[in-house]
Formats: C-alpha cells, structure tokens, sequence
C-alpha cells in the first residue's frame, strides 16, 4: 500500500510512498519513548531551545526550495508558500525568546514553606495533521510540545507525504536528537491504533469534524490528553458605522486566501441592512476580478484545490444552497479551464438552515446575508455549531468589544484580518475543537501541571 503524492495542477506524480509496515511503527514508537525519557531529563529548557533556532534559521535559508515543494504537491499560489515557510521561522522565534518565562513553575502563596505548579511534560505525543498549511500546522503543533520536554511522532495528510518528509529532514539538520520528531506513513483509519498505543500519552489533531470525533471517543476512552483543531464557518459582521472599503478588502483577502481553504476563514458575511445591497453588489465585482490559474504565477489569485474531489463536494454544497432559496451573484461552477479550480462564489440571501450557511464550505464559496440590527447579527454569527474565528467591524469599540464577548467563537478580531499568531493562543469552541495552540496556553496543553508543596 503507497501514499500518493499528485500535483493539482498539472496533474503530474510526485511521488508514491509506502506506508510504514507495523514492526517498524513499533520500532519508532520505542525510539520516541525513548527520546523523550532522555530530552525532558538531561536537557534543560534553555538546552532544548538551541535547535528550535537552528530550525528557524534553516526555515529562513530554504523557504524557496520549500515552498516550492509546498506549492508542487498541495497547489497553493508559491507567494503563500513563501509566507508559510516564513510563519514557521516566526514561531520557532518566538517560542525560542519567550519559553523560558513561559514555563518558569507558578507559586502561589500558601502557609507552606514553598508551593508551586511546575509544567513537566507528558511523553509521546501524536500529532494527526491536515494538508492545507502542510508545513504550518505541523509546526505549530510540534514545536511547543517539544520545547515542553516531549517527543512527538508525526501522521500527516495522505496527500502531502513529500511535505513530512521534508520536515523530517529539516528536523535532522536542525540538530534534534534522534527520536524526537518522528514521521509514520499510515491512513487516516489506522489512526485509532495509534491512538491507543500506551507510549502515546496525548493527541493533537488538525481536521475535519469527524476525523477530531473519531480521535476524541477513542482517547477518552484511555483518559489521554487531545488537543483538537477542527473546522471552522467564520462569522463576519459589517455594522451600519463601518468602514466598509476596509471592511470589502478585508472580506476579500480572509475569504479567498488558500483557495478558501482555511479554518478560519470568513466563510459567513453578516452585513447591516443599511449597506447590505451596495456590499454584495461591491463584494460581487470584487470577486469578479479574482484570477484563477497557476499556482506560480503571481497573476493569479485563486489556484486550485488540493484535491480534484473537493471541487464536487463544494459543488453540491452550491447547489443545494441555491435550491433552497439563496441567489447566486457570482460563480457557482467549477472553472472550465481545469477541473481542480472552482470559480470564486457569492451566495446571497444564504440563511441558517442552507447548506453553505451551516456546513463549512472548504474553498472559494462565500455566503451573505442581512442583519436588521446587532442583535439580530450576533443571533445570526451564532446560529453554526462551529466557534473559531469572527470578525466585526465597527468604529465604536464599546460596541465591538459587547459584540466579541457574545460571540461564541474562540477569537474575535475588530476591524483586523482574523489569523493566527504565534504569540496568542488560538483555538475554538464547540464543533471547532477543544484546548489551544500557540502562545504560552499552547505550551502548557501536552505537559502535566504539577502541584508541588514544600511544608
Ligand atoms: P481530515 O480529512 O480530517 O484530515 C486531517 C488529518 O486527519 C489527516 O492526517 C487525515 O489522514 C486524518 N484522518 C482522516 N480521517 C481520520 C480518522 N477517522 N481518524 C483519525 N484521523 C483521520 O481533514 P482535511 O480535509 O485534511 O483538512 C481540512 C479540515 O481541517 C477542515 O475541516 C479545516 O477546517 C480543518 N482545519 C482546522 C484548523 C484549525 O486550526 N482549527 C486548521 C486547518 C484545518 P488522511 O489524509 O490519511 O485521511
């Protein structure tokens, strides 16, 4: 059995790549178990920091190649892959300047002699990650657990296995003992066993609703730590006092970055009924002027999804949608060009209820619908069982800061693109997922916070 790795564009074979046979998944296992056992105790934490910079600085010297490599095997425009590449330095140097206080043991005053909750890391951690920022989420996943004092073992995307490879490679040069960062090959329904291994102490999962359910009713049934990173249908509110040439640039960019497929990308547009028709009819032209085409060439802005299937599945998500009751203002077909790409979409007068109104639409395809006032604006952010990101937009910052503490979403931005940073945890609520990546929060999920009391 082979992983195929396919060029969306141009359709040509990357590579085929064996999944690993079950004695050598054993075989990495203990290696891991054992990597961990020797990093968390002979290396203190400024120790473990040294290859994380190392790693920065190889991400910095390489990210052509690697982008390149990025955009060949998952089809993101190359000036994306770049910026991916460029992110990951940026958490590697953030964690390397901030872990040491991120980590120090908190004491809380008591009428012992010294007490104190000290973060002592868990073990092997599995990290079952999505193809869409192939480099970025395994990264940002891998990293502070590291740092932490664990080891981790990689399962990525079936499509992206030149991806794994190569940041297995970077993770060697970067001067990481052996053992720490591991890459198996395994199906998506092979995870569960993985999941059950008793070396692996906590899973971390980026991906779709059901892979995050599968992976959390095993765990639980374990008592092992999960961290679950799923998808997302992102509210964006436009009020009646907003800046609204801020408000389209912002819509465009969140909407249509990746293809559409992001988690946290504006996929619902709210918008006060006093500018409702001049939005849609602006958002429409805007839409109208986004190029689809080839991934490296810096024309374009919508490149291909990274598998031919998803355009189908998006497709009959349309569909539905304009049959029960939304208007089409824009696109609404695959482009006749190439099968992979799917002209980018505006359905308007989308309601809950409609489709692409309460499933996460997983590529070009925006919905808008009209508020009667603010109440009705958040009803309406609300009514989706997911709870990522929002966006409000407003000039009134009490009103702003009302609006993002009813939203149910685990971030809210005002008047600002909604995307992650490493500084800042990041996660969500509901069908979204549970715990936090990044930020001092993300460091602290794979470790054990021990109470410790000197009396
Ligand atoms: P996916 O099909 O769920 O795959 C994600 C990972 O899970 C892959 O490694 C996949 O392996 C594995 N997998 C699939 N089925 C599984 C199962 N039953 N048990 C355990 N693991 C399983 O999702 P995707 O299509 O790659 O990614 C898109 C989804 O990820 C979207 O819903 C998106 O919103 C979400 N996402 C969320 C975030 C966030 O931070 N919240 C960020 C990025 C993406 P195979 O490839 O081998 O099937």
């Amino acid at each position: 059995m082979t992983q195929i790795s396919r060029n969306p564009w141009t359709g040509e074979l990357l590579a085929e790549i064996a999944f690993t046979e079950a004695f050598e998944l054993e075989q990495i296992l203990q290696k891991a178990q054992q990597a961990f056992k020797n990093w968390h105790k002979h290396f203190a934490i400024y120790e473990r920091l040294e290859p994380i910079e190392a790693l920065a600085l190889l991400l910095r010297q390489q990210r052509e190649t690697l982008a390149r490599l990025i955009t060949q095997e998952m089809g993101k425009r190359y000036i994306e892959s770049l910026a991916e590449i460029d992110k990951c330095a940026w958490l590697c140097e953030v964690y390397a300047r901030h872990s040491i206080d991120w980590l120090e043991p908190e004491v809380i005053a008591t009428e012992a002699r010294k007490s104190f909750v000290q973060p002592l890391p868990l073990g092997v951690i599995l990290l079952v990650m999505p193809w869409n920022f192939p480099f970025w989420q395994v990264i940002r996943a891998a990293i502070p657990a590291i740092i932490a004092g664990n080891s981790v073992l990689l399962k990525h995307a079936s499509n992206v296995p030149l991806c794994a490879q190569a940041l297995f490679t970077l993770f060697q040069e970067a001067g990481f003992k052996e053992g720490l960062f591991n890459v198996v090959f395994v199906p998506g329904n092979q995870v569960e066993k993985l999941v059950r291994h008793p070396h692996i102490r906590g899973v971390s999962l980026t991906g779709s609703e059901p892979a995050g359910r599968s992976v959390a009713q095993v765990a639980a049934g374990y008592f092992k730590k999960v961290v679950l990173e799923l998808g997302g249908s992102d509210p964006f509110i436009v009020l009646e006092d907003a800046d609204l040439n801020l408000a389209l640039d912002t819509a465009i960019q969140s909407r249509f970055a990746n293809a559409g497929q992001s988690c946290i990308a504006a996929k619902r547009f709210i918008i006060d009924k006093y500018h409702y028709a001049d939005f849609c009819e602006a958002l429409t032209e805007r839409i109208q002027q986004l190029k689809m085409g080839d991934p490296m060439d810096p024309e374009t802005d919508i490149a291909p999804l990274a598998r031919a299937q998803h355009c189908d599945e998006l497709h009959e998500q349309v569909s539905e949608t304009l049959n029960s009751g939304a208007q089409l203002c824009c696109g609404g077909s695959k482009w006749s060009e190439h099968d992979g790409c799917y002209q980018p979409t505006l359905l308007a007068n989308a309601m809950p209820g409609m489709k692409a109104f309460d499933e996460e639409t997983f590529g070009p395809v925006a919905t808008i619908t009209k508020a009667s006032d603010i109440q009705h604006a958040i009803s309406l952010a609300n009514s989706s069982h997911f709870g990522l990101g929002s966006t409000v937009f407003t000039q009134d910052s009490t009103t702003a800061q009302t609006i993002a503490e009813n939203l149910r979403t685990g971030c809210t931005y005002i008047n600002g693109l909604m995307r992650s940073d490493p500084r800042l945890p990041f996660g969500g609520t509901g069908n979204s997922g549970v715990g936090r990546e990044m930020g001092r929060l993300g460091l602290l999920e794979f470790t054990n916070l021990k109470t410790i009391i000197h009396s």
